[in-house]
């Protein structure tokens, strides 16, 4: 099953290299900004966790035992609604290979099927889309397919994801 997620992640990566070369002028990604890896729920399927964690067994052992002092400390916090990812080290992600799906579409904006436009948290805070966007509507036509997770599961049928958790849900 994994094999079959590692192929299907190769072409799902390379559709989003053309939604975000697209809006390149728009978006502000750039090495050291981490506020998505800060402030989030990060959902994800029990598949993505499986992959994940063979991304992280194969981490040196220092990044390996940082990660494990980080999943610590998470897991004795009382609020688990945003949090940091305990996989973000030195501004960096460990696993980037193997993040999961939510990670991969984070930044864009797109319209969701329901006819909504689903913006990246960060819009609100000077980053992407920032200045396309004044708080109320925007100035751009955004990607017209809807990345909302369950519509990535739905694309793959084949595969089976399995239950979905707060990342932090999967440690306790
Ligand atoms: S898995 Fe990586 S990309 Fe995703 S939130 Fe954690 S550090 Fe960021």
């Amino acid at each position: 099953m994994l094999e079959r997620y590692e192929k299907f992640l190769k072409s799902f990566d390379e559709k989003l290299a053309l939604y975000f070369e697209r809006d390149k002028d728009k978006i502000k990604c750039q090495k050291g900004c981490t506020f998505c890896c800060e402030n989030a729920d990060y959902p994800l399927s029990l598949l993505e966790m499986k992959y994940l964690m063979q991304g992280f067994l194969r981490l040196d052992k220092d990044w390996h035992d940082r990660v494990r002092e980080n999943i610590k400390k998470l897991k004795s916090r009382k609020k688990t609604s945003s949090y940091p990812c305990p996989f973000l080290l030195d501004g960096e992600c460990a696993v980037y290979a193997r993040r999961p799906l939510t990670c991969r579409v984070h930044g864009l904006a797109y319209m969701r099927s329901d006819g909504i436009v689903k913006l990246p948290e960060c819009a609100r805070t000077g980053k992407n889309y920032s200045s396309n966007f004044d708080g109320q509507s925007i100035d751009f036509e955004p990607v017209k397919e809807d990345l909302n997770l369950d519509k990535i599961f739905a694309s793959a049928p084949e595969l089976d994801f399995g239950e979905i958790r707060s990342m932090i849900n999967w440690f306790l």
